[in-house]
Formats: C-alpha cells, structure tokens, sequence
C-alpha cells in the first residue's frame, strides 16, 4: 500500500463500507485526536490481499488506535453522527479502550500505548505513548503494522509487511509468550486461518517458555488463584479458535506446539480430541467441553478458565456418567441388554441430557447404547396420556403416574420385540 494524501481509500478497504474511513477521520480532526491509524486485522488482512491475492476473510473488528482520549472521541463521534448510527459499547477507563458501532460497524478504539507486567501472565499497567511506540506491545510482526490515516503512511518497524510476504509469524520480542501466554493460542489461530507458518525460533521461545514455568501460579494452587493470561484470557482465546472453521489445524499446532501443556498434561497427551469435537459439533453441544472432558481434571480446568457455571456442573456430571458407565461395562452385566434394560438403568439417574452428550463424545466404550438411548428410546412414549386416564376414571394423583411409565415400558418391550423380529 503506498502513500497517496488522497480521501478517496475506502476502495482499498474493500470489507468496509465505503465512506465510512473519512466519516472517522473527519471526527478525528473535529475532536482534536493528535494522531489516528489503523491497526490489526483490518489492515493485516488487506496487506495480504494485496501481497498474496488472498481473500478477504471476515473481520471481527475494525481496530484503531489514536494518540488521545478514546472516550472523547467516542463521545465527540456519537455528537456528531447521531446515537442512531453510533452506539457506545463498552469503555474501559483502565485500559483507556472504547468499543462502538458505526452503522453496525464494530469498532475498537484504543488509546496508544506501552505495557508493564508486574508478573507474567497477569493483567499489564499501562502508560501513554506513540502510536510507534504502542506497536512493540502488540503479538505478531504480522499485527504490529499501523496505517496512519492522516498521512497513510504504513508504519511498520518491525517488517511485518515481510514476514506476511513470506507468510510467517513470529513474535515481537522473547518475552512474549512468558508476557502473555494467550499468545500462544493466538498464534495457533492465526496460523491456520491465514495458512502461515510460525517460525522455528518462536516455536523455540513457546516450547522453553512453557518449560521454564515463568508463572507464579502451578497446578497445585487453586484454579481460582490463576493469572487472567491462564484463565478467564485464555478461554476467551480458545473460544475464539472453536469457533473457526480450521479449529483442527489450530489445536493440532498448539499439541505440536507441546502448548496444551498450559492446559492439561493429559490434553497434551490425547490423541482423541479431534473425534470428541467433531461428536460436540454433531451432537449440538459445547466443543469446548468435550474438548477438556479428558482432561487429568476437567473440572479443575473448567474452574481455572473459568467456564460459566452450568458448562463446569455439566462437565463435573458427565464425569459422573462416565465412571458409571466404566463400572457397568467392567460388571459385564450389560451383554444382552435392550432398550427396556438400558432405560432402566440410565433413567432414574435423572443425568442431564446435555452431559450425556458430552459423556457420549468423550468416547467411553458403552457409548453406542447411551446414544441410542438419546437417540430413539428415551423418546418413546405411552400411547395414552393423563388426560386420557384422568377421562377413563383415573383419580388426579401419584397412581396416574405409575400407571404411565408402566405403559411407557409396555411401549419399550413393544420396540425391543420389534427389532429383535426385524434384526433376525
Ligand atoms: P481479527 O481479524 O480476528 O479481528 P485482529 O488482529 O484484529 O484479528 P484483535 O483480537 O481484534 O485481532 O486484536 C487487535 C490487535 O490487538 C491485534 O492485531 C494485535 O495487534 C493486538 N492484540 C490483541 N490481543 C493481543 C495480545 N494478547 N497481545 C498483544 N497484542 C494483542
Ligand atoms: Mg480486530
């Protein structure tokens, strides 16, 4: 991209809306933001478009970073366009950023600026700063190119037009995976939404980095005491990579990585995760849980990412499931059961149907009857129903629902018949 002084760039932007650059800059000048640029996906993914005629992905955000007060130049942006085209989000006045729509747009304004960390993995302090200076704070080489929208002048001190030429990631400096190891899984995703390579040295820095341990926290704390770059950060981040299309070539980085170390060692070790998700994304319930449900304790982890509190109670019960299932197939009483057996033994356990599922992904062996149970049996029904009873006769009271499940078995053994017929 180069230098053109020129207003009419939109076209160079081509998965953002036409006009709406010179909108931002316009605000800009009438806010008195010193100095305004954009940063991130936005222009990444434009760079190699131009580089490598490579689509456009869809981008999350568009990031800027401004040499100023973000919340004035949300308030300055929301005066002047209306609150019907911009609306305020989020302001975070500790780490001085702004989220906001522009006509939909989602948009992140941050302030420049340079990162402290009292200790690995926990939350920096901050300092204004140059939009030169901000850029070494950032991840990759890849994402520390600022686009100054007054000049369009590309400010990239550490080449990072290069390594997208060469299609490679690389962190800014050794320290930064220690820094923050959300980095680490960030990487992962990019590498196999953009189809780049990490480079051998910062593969180097990601496996001595999780050798050393630089966090104060260890497995042999309490989930609750572990850094947001161990937590609640990095289940954003993991969040984030089930949700792309390449999440397989993500994850399988990360394990070439010895990265799910920072996880589970037990995780580090698996070679079943890729059919648990694919069972999740089937099955219509969280990958993310039934990627951790092999984990050495999945609620520890749960508890440590900080999951929210159903997802950890359903990963605490399909454990449940689990051990239950690995008694009974141990007892070896199972051999000629059917569906009437099989509803007899799961159903009074009342398990939620959503940790069966997960306990069905994580490939336990009697799976294939607990997947039939959710599948077919646990739907059949009785053909008569209450209001039924309550027309023939039947008093309102516990007897009526005897009488149903002693029909509903009827049913089962009616099905069971049927199949076994139809089977031989
Ligand atoms: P996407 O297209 O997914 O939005 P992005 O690069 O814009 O990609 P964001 O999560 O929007 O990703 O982050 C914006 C920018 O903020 C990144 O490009 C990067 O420069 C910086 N950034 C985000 N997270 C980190 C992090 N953990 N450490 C350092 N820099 C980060
Ligand atoms: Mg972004």
């Amino acid at each position: 991209m180069k230098s053109s002084g020129h207003l009419e760039f939109d076209k160079e932007f081509p998965n953002l809306k036409k006009g709406i650059i010179k909108v931002i800059l316009e605000v800009a000048n009438q806010a008195c933001i010193k100095r305004i640029a954009i940063v991130g996906g936005v222009l990444r993914d434009k760079l190699i478009l131009d580089l490598h005629k490579q689509p456009l992905k869809n981008f999350q955000d568009l990031d800027l970073v401004i040499e100023g007060s973000p919340e004035k130049f949300a308030r300055v942006l929301s005066e002047k366009l209306g609150t019907c085209r911009v609306n305020i989000k989020k302001i975070n006045a500790a780490y001085q950023t702004v989220e906001l729509t522009i006509d939909n747009l989602l948009i992140d304004i941050a302030r420049a600026r340079t990162e402290k960390y009292s200790k690995p993995a926990e939350n920096p302090s901050i300092f204004p700063c140059s939009i030169e200076e901000d850029l070494y704070r950032r991840d990759f080489t890849i994402n520390s190119i600022a686009l100054d929208l007054r000049t369009f002048e590309l400010l990239d001190p550490y080449k990072g037009s290069n390594a997208i030429k060469n299609r490679i990631i690389t962190f800014i400096h050794s320290g930064s995976a220690a820094e923050d190891p959300t980095r680490i899984f960030r990487a992962a995703r990019y590498a196999s939404r953009l189809d780049f390579e990490m480079t051998p040295e910062s593969i180097r820095q990601i496996k001595s980095t999780i050798t050393s341990w630089p966090w104060d926290w260890t497995f042999s704390q309490t989930p609750e005491s572990a850094p947001p770059g161990l937590s609640t950060r990095l289940r954003m981040e993991i969040e984030l990579l089930m949700k792309q299309d390449k999440w397989q070539t993500a994850i399988q980085n990360l394990q070439n990585w010895q990265a799910l170390l920072l996880l589970d060692k037990d995780l580090q070790n698996d070679n079943n995760w890729k059919r648990r998700i694919h069972w999740a994304f089937r099955l219509g319930v969280s990958p993310f849980s039934a990627f951790i449900s092999k984990a050495s304790s999945p609620a520890f982890l749960a508890s440590r990412l900080q999951l929210p509190l159903n997802e950890q109670h359903l990963l605490i019960e399909a454990q449940k499931i689990i051990k239950h299932f690995q008694i009974l197939e141990f007892s070896g009483k199972t051999k000629d059961w059917g569906p009437y057996e099989w509803c007899n033994e799961i159903e009074p356990n009342k398990w939620n149907k959503q940790a069966i599922l997960i306990a069905i992904c994580s490939g336990i062996s009697l799976w294939q009857p607990l997947f039939r149970w959710w599948g077919k049996w646990s739907r059949i029904k009785s053909k008569t129903n209450a209001k039924d009873l309550l027309a023939n006769g039947w008093e309102a009271g516990p007897a009526i629902g005897r009488e149903l499940k002693r029909l509903r078995e009827i049913e089962i053994r009616n099905y069971q018949n049927k199949k076994q017929t139809s089977d031989n």
